[in-house]
């Protein structure tokens, strides 16, 4: 039995301070610890200060920990966080160790240093307590050497990625005498309470992500030696078009360090002498020359890229020209094959296109792919038993879309085998042992599930972790009741349907409040609830603009009333359904997105959640109700006794200043979310299974249809008042534009109910009225069209 309460951290390094920040993020105390600085800086011994007083033996750990808490993105959820870490040193406090229940160690890569921490961890930690190393590539067997029987039962790798808070992976490296009910869990506490994906590795050289990660990268620095791609081209080639970070291939390279990067390859190289692919591991001599001359990125402010200024004072981005070594201004790319799928939303499909395409794009994927399938066959079962571990190492810790075997079924699995054999890249031998046995692909659907071949057993079988997790995949196949272009009714089973939206970044148009209409009609109809959540990049990025600039350009206003209307009106049955209905928020969840998920009974968000009222960036309020929401709330905190005039201010800058939260625990103090009935899930694969469980459980404790609100408490002309005064002064000091100034009495004027002679009670329907109007007349304003075009054509807010 494990139990979890405290934690240690040992070493608060770039690791150590994110990795007790991401503890604290859980909502554990943390117990943080670094070595003593070995001499006093000249400001301390100025201040009369020795290396016997605390400031100065708990320096080391408190900067780090100030810097982690400091820098973007932030590694907590909420900066008040950070007061569940205690800080202390290896000398005077090692011993409190022994009230915590998981020490993880995340000092410098070095065997004699963590084999001689653990010596002295040994001598505190009370017998049973879990040992865990953050190490990237140490074997597990060498640190647990010399160490009691106890200390090898609960000793193991957990080997987080930088940054802990937001990389996904925790791999988790068993020794040979770990005990296997530690590893379970360990793999449950990750993926429930700390959001990870957690993948069972072996304990070979740079486990699963690290190994495959640093082939590919390997790979592309000797395919480009040749000088057949630039730096430009290939990161426009391995980047969002293959389902991959933004930053693709070397501005990864430059993010993460060349050094630590070549660090990992070297140590490959080293360690693995029987590896068929052992010499893409080594360095080709350009890169280890760029190396040699300081270039490793950003940290040295150049490495495939350098950042520099023009003339005329404007950001220039150059790239390296791998061939002359010299910095040379950044080129557009362009390649035919790349023009075919501009069209092709689905990854899966855009593959086949990618890879048959007839130019030296074509070429590229077709090798590097080839490659890349050989060697995670020939991987297994060398660095794990099944092949979804090595992609899901891919996705959580290179953020790839679709890892590894996955994009090889996207291809289909024979005609690739084939085409692979004829390029020169045959796979392993269980690859056609797959095939002969009638499996077509390397995963599979039934009863809702996915299943993975299993080489060792020679068939599909469970994706072990996976087993409650809900996935709209698989459920899509067997379980779409009704669909049109924007969304998909889905039955999740036990009695609750899903709402889920595909349009183009999930944005709210006629389509999806079509669909939500008949999600809502048929829930009431036949289900115990709805769920209103998605699987896509983020859960909405709102209103469908485009619609409303055009309607306003045409000056189509009655186009623009009635949409609006829809939309409130779907929010209202969204908050007075006779069946429970859950949104699953996660990531962006922007303008009518967030307003949505405000008139929902309850709220299942995922802990990264950034949602905001953004309406104001582009010259509006917001209409969908979310004003109105605002309205209501602020009614409602009064009667819990805040002081009026304060919680308005606040709710009005929320929106006029178009706050949008950094984190779920962000949204509770924007006041989008609501304490007691809003609810948070750390692992964003869990979402959709807990805001279906959501539904049954309000059904089942008596959900009754809530009574439209005629008690709403506005303040009327006293509170616009207020709001106004604010909004001239700020005017009045240059702070804001005139039509900011605008925008916030229109604003003013929803939030307090219109001009009332004093405090009244009204409904919801009025503030809606009012909410629409206002919106409408903005509208009709020439600077909101002017706001509205920026940000749909550059994306950017425009400040007239
Ligand atoms: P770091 O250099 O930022 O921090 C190392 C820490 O070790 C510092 O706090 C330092 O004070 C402490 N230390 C130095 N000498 C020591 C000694 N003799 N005894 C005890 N402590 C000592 O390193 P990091 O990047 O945080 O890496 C820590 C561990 O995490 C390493 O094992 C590394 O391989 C692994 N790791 C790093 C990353 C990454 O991206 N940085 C990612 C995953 C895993």
């Amino acid at each position: 039995m494990y139990r979890i309460q405290q934690v240690a951290v040992l070493g608060s390094g770039i690791m150590g301070s994110r990795i007790a920040c991401h503890f604290a993020n859980a909502g554990y105390r943390v117990l943080l610890l670094d070595i003593v600085p070995p001499h006093c800086t000249a400001e301390e011994t100025a201040r009369g200060l020795d290396t016997s007083s605390p400031q100065v033996r708990n320096r080391l750990v408190n900067d780090a920990l100030k810097a982690a808490v400091g820098s973007k993105p932030s590694p907590l959820f909420r900066q008040s966080y950070a007061s569940r870490i205690s800080t202390g040193n290896f000398d005077d406090d090692l011993h409190r160790i022994a009230s915590c229940d998981w020490i993880i160690e995340a000092v410098v890569e070095r065997l004699d240093v963590k084999q001689s921490l653990f010596e002295r961890v040994e001598m505190h930690r009370k017998a049973g307590t879990p040992v865990t190393s953050n190490t990237s590539g140490i074997p597990i067997t060498m640190m647990a050497a010399g160490r009691s029987e106890d200390f090898r039962k609960h000793f193991c790798g957990a080997h987080f990625f930088n940054p802990p808070r937001y990389l996904r992976l925790l791999e988790l490296i068993p020794g040979p005498e770990t005990d296997p009910g530690l590893i379970s869990f360990l793999s449950s506490f990750g993926d429930k309470h700390l959001g990870k994906t957690t993948v069972l590795c072996k304990d070979t050289p740079a486990f699963i992500a690290n190994r495959i990660g640093v082939f590919g990268i390997q790979s592309i620095f000797h395919r480009v030696a040749d000088g057949s791609f630039t730096v430009e081209e290939v990161d426009k080639l391995t980047g969002p078009v293959l389902g991959r970070p933004k930053s693709a291939t070397f501005r990864t390279c430059d993010v993460v360090g060349l050094d630590t990067l070549l660090h990992v390859a070297k140590g490959l190289y080293e360690n693995l002498p029987l590896d068929e692919s052992r010499e893409l591991f080594r360095i080709p001599e350009a890169i280890a020359g760029m190396a040699g001359a300081g270039r490793l990125g950003d940290k040295t402010k150049g490495g495939f890229y350098k950042k520099t200024k023009t003339e005329s004072g404007k950001t220039e981005i150059l790239a390296l020209n791998l061939q002359t070594g010299e910095y040379e201004p950044s080129k557009k790319v362009k390649f035919e094959t790349l023009e075919q799928t501009k069209s092709i939303d689905d990854l899966r499909q855009r593959l086949p296109v990618i890879v048959s395409g007839k130019d030296k794009a074509g070429a590229f994927y077709r090798d590097t792919f080839y490659r890349l399938f050989q060697y995670v066959s020939n991987r297994i079962p060398e660095i794990a038993d099944q092949p979804y571990r090595i992609d899901q190492a891919m996705q959580a810790g290179f953020g790839w879309e679709l890892g590894p075997f996955e994009s090889w079924d996207a291809l289909g699995v024979q005609p690739t085998l084939t085409a692979m054999e004829q390029a020169g890249f045959p796979p392993a031998r269980w690859v056609y042992d797959m095939l002969s046995s009638g499996a077509s692909s390397f995963y599979a659907y039934s009863g809702g599930k996915r299943t993975c071949f299993d080489p060792k057993n020679g068939k599909h079988g469970t994706i072990e972790g996976r087993e409650n997790m809900l996935s709209l995949v698989p459920l899509r196949r067997e379980s779409t009741i009704w669909k049109n272009s924007g969304t998909e009714l889905i039955d999740m089973g036990d009695g609750v349907l899903c709402c889920a939206f595909k349009t183009k970044m999930n944005t709210i148009g006629g389509e999806v409040v079509e669909g939500l209409n008949k999600a809502l009609d048929l829930a009431a109809e036949d289900f115990r609830g709805l769920v209103i959540g998605n699987e896509g990049a983020n859960f909405s990025a709102g209103a469908n603009l485009g619609l409303v600039f055009m309607f306003a350009v045409e000056q189509e206003w009655d186009e623009i009333d009635l949409a609006v209307r829809m939309f409130q009106k779907i929010n209202m049955r969204v908050r007075y359904s006779p069946v429970p209905v859950v949104v699953a928020p996660f990531g962006l969840s922007l303008g009518g997105g967030c307003e949505m998920l405000m008139h929902a009974d309850a709220v299942q968000a995922h802990a990264e959640l950034y949602t905001g009222l953004v309406e104001f960036g582009v010259g509006l309020i917001p209409g969908g109700g979310g004003t109105k929401e605002f309205a209501l709330r602020l009614s409602d905190e009064l009667r819990e006794g805040d002081i009026a005039f304060n919680r308005l201010r606040e709710r009005f800058l929320t929106i006029g200043q178009a706050k949008v939260s950094t984190s779920a625990d962000e949204a509770f103090d924007l006041g989008f979310l609501r304490e007691g009935k809003d609810h948070i899930s750390m692992n964003r694969d869990r979402l959709l299974s807990d805001a279906k469980q959501r539904v049954i459980t309000l059904a089942e404790e008596g959900y009754v249809q809530p009574l439209p609100r005629k008690d709403i408490l506005v303040q009327g002309k006293a509170g616009i008042g207020v709001i106004w005064g604010g909004a001239a002064n700020m005017r009045a000091a240059n702070f804001i534009s005139g039509h900011d100034e605008l925008i916030s009495r229109k604003l003013a004027h929803v939030l307090c109910g219109g001009e009332l002679s004093s405090p009244t009670l009204v409904s919801e329907n009025y503030l809606l009225d009012l909410e629409r109007e206002a919106f409408l007349s903005l509208c009709g304003e020439k600077k909101t069209l002017e706001r509205i075009q920026s940000i749909l054509t550059t994306g950017k807010v425009l400040r007239n």
